[in-house]
């Protein structure tokens, strides 16, 4: 349980070390606000409770939307600030929080600029598709496309930089002074021993609250059977202190859900199966919902769906595309893949009736001929060919949404809109720019946060600091 403990009077038991900045957590968000606080001269220590960080970051596909970057420059991609807004403002219903989504959409491009040219982390643009709800092709990552290799390099640039990141540091319990102001952190090391370093100024980067299940089922209830796909090690340390010192929260039944998770092999199954022309039916052979909507919304869709199970069907042309994703590769390796000459032998091969399947596809195939939308309001722009693949999968939770409430410099603020006096959140401890629903996750809304979230918190640190 994180706590906050409070100190009597303005100064509390001295630390062994005070830092002008402490970041809790090592992702995305607090290593990139390591490296950027660094670039400005402020010195900063990362905690973190794992051996090896990883977090979600390390777990996810590691590609991140951003806009006017010098990667789509050079690939001839327009975009800007005003489009990449409008387009999380649609995919959110606008119950988005218009002044943070504004800030991370203009603080993303210059970020993965930056991490390009100064700390060595070179992005490539994702192409041959693009996401649902992105007008423009946005999608960066690093060459080997996965958010493992995305913390590497991002590690070996905070090395190479010379922060400290404390590895084994479970941060449990902030001390604070009166009106909020935190002194110190105070970590507990797998031998049970313990220590406190003291901060000028806190970033909570310890991402949201997917790890705790008690939470998830009490503000996501529909998610309170689903896989966590996420570090389990994310447990809401962040609400726990925000909520003690006083800090507003927003949007927390938000989430990113995923309805496309391998069943039983625990693989990401890329969505770009679905948005180029692949299909979900049931165990039953029905198809049951837009597969163009979104992936995070589908997550639902799919666990009330008999068994809470579906199957992606898609033919040679999409398992071509779909080999270019590292984990789909890794899900075939482990036998989730299920290939079939026609759909008559799909069906046997995956004890489903092969009338209903043939008759579902039939007519996603009719469709696609006449160009009119189906009966879930779907259009496709091509038709499956007649070998087909299919793989089992289920909705799993990624990562939740709603977390502290914070201002456009990440500054957290209590629920009169006044900020707390030194402490930033970012990345998933704070609320995102998705809204309170499922549906409202714009594809890349998680590492937007996280990497414009810890260079604006760097940002904001050093415009602190240059003022006292
Ligand atoms: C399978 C999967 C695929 C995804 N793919 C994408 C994608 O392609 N694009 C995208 O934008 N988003 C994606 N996401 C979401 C994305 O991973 C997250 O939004 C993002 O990584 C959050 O970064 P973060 O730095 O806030 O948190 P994290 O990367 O989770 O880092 C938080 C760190 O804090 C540490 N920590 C927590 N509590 C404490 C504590 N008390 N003391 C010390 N340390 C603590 C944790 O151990 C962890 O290392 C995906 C998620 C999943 C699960």
């Amino acid at each position: 349980m994180a706590v906050v403990r409070w100190l009597d009077g303005a100064v509390g038991p001295a630390p062994a070390a005070t830092v002008p900045l402490l970041i809790v957590g090592a992702g995305a968000c607090g290593l990139v606000a390591a490296l950027r606080a660094r670039f400005f001269g402020i010195e900063s220590v990362v905690l973190e409770r794992d051996a090896l960080p990883s977090g979600s970051t390390a777990l996810s596909s590691g590609f991140i939307p951003a806009c006017a970057t010098a990667v789509q420059t050079a690939a001839g991609v327009e975009d800007s600030v005003g489009t990449f807004v409008a387009d999380i403002t649609a995919k959110a219903g606008g119950r988005n929080d218009a002044r943070l989504t504004r800030a991370y959409a203009r603080a993303i491009g210059p970020a993965v600029d930056w991490l390009g040219s100064a700390a060595g982390i070179p992005f490539e643009l994702l192409d041959g598709f693009t996401y649902p709800g992105h007008s423009r092709r946005r999608m960066h990552a690093v060459p080997e496309r996965t958010g493992r290799a995305l913390m590497d390099r991002l590690l070996r640039a905070v090395e190479e930089a010379g922060i400290t990141v404390l590895t084994e540091a479970h941060a449990d319990t902030l001390l604070a002074a009166p009106g909020a102001r935190v002194q110190a952190v105070a970590v507990r090391r797998p031998d049970g021993s313990r220590e406190t370093i003291g901060c000028e100024h806190l970033l909570l980067a310890c991402n949201g609250y997917g790890g705790d299940r008690e939470r998830v089922a009490r503000l996501i209830p529909e998610m309170r059977d689903a896989v966590f796909a996420g570090h389990t090690g994310n447990d809401g340390s962040a609400l726990d202190w925000g909520e003690a010192l006083g800090a507003a929260t927003a949007d927390l039944s938000g989430y990113q859900g995923h309805g496309s998770w391998a069943d039983p092999h625990g693989t990401l199954i890329t969505w770009a199966l679905m948005t180029e022309g692949g299909v979900q039916v049931n165990a039953r052979g029905e198809r049951f919902h837009d597969e163009s909507g979104g992936y995070s919304e589908a997550a639902v869709e799919v666990l009330s769906q008999p068994g809470g199970i579906a199957w992606n069907v898609f033919d040679e042309r999409l398992l071509a595309l779909a080999r270019t994703f590292p984990d789909f590769r890794e899900a075939e390796r482990a036998g989730a893949v299920t290939g079939a000459p026609d759909a008559e032998t799909l069906a046997q091969r995956l004890g489903m009736d092969g009338t209903t399947l043939r008759a579902s596809l039939g007519e996603t195939r009719a469709r696609a001929a006449d160009g009119e939308p189906d009966a879930f309001g779907r259009r496709f722009a091509s038709s499956l060919g007649e070998s087909l693949y299919a793989v089992r999968v289920t909705g799993a939770l990624f990562h939740t949404q709603g977390g502290l409430t914070v201002d456009e410099a990440c500054r957290v603020l209590r629920p009169d809109g006044a900020c707390l006096p030194n402490v930033l959140a970012a990345g998933g401890a704070a609320r995102g720019v998705s809204g309170d629903r499922v549906w409202g996750y714009l594809s890349g809304n998680g590492l937007l946060s996280a990497v414009a979230g810890g260079w604006i918190a760097a940002t904001t640190v050093a415009a602190a600091a240059s003022t006292r």
